[in-house]
């Protein structure tokens, strides 16, 4: 699950569905008289394009990178200890 304000800052996002990685493709929109609504564009590889929305946020997570080598939703990292993470 993908928060609003994780759609607004992350750089990287993981379809869960599927295991895509999907990157950021410009500024999230948003609107003021919606706060609950988010628009962030995102593409895959070299023809892949989609929108993150609240609608669709259930299915999309960060994707994480850690120093201990962890790579993948950040939900799932097992070890909050010394672990940092990377971007
Ligand atoms: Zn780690």
């Amino acid at each position: 699950m993908l928060t609003k304000e994780e759609a607004e800052t992350a750089r990287e996002f993981i379809e869960l569905s599927t295991g895509r990685k999907w990157r950021r493709n410009g500024a999230t929109q948003t609107w003021k008289r919606s706060p609950e609504r988010f628009r962030t564009p995102v593409k895959f590889g070299l023809y892949g394009y989609g929108q993150l929305t609240e609608l669709n946020a259930a299915d999309f997570a960060v994707l994480a990178s850690c120093e201990c080598g962890y790579h993948g939703p950040k939900q799932d990292h097992a070890s909050p200890g010394p672990c940092k993470w990377v971007s």
